[in-house]
């Protein structure tokens, strides 16, 4: 029996604009700093968080966020 990937989130903090609509998504998971920008206060995706992190990761207007499975890049529609 396969064992179900590990799913982690990351963040190429180099594009982070400060909209902000992750924190929105999933406050569980991201914060913006002092200056306005995203910090992954938890990169790890637990199957009750998975809906709320992939939302955050489809509304990033800047494509910041990225879902991982087993360290690989999903892709999310
Ligand atoms: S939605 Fe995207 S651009 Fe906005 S704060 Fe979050 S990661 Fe940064």
């Amino acid at each position: 029996m396969d064992a179900e990937p590990k799913l982690t989130v990351v963040a190429n903090l180099d594009l982070c604009d400060g909209y902000g609509e992750c924190v929105k998504a999933a406050p569980d998971h991201f914060q913006l700093d002092d200056d306005g920008y995203v910090v992954v206060t938890d990169e790890n995706v637990t199957p009750e968080a998975q809906g709320r992190v992939i939302a955050a990761v489809t509304r990033c207007p800047k494509s910041v966020l990225s879902l991982l499975a087993d360290g690989k890049p999903v892709d999310l529609p």
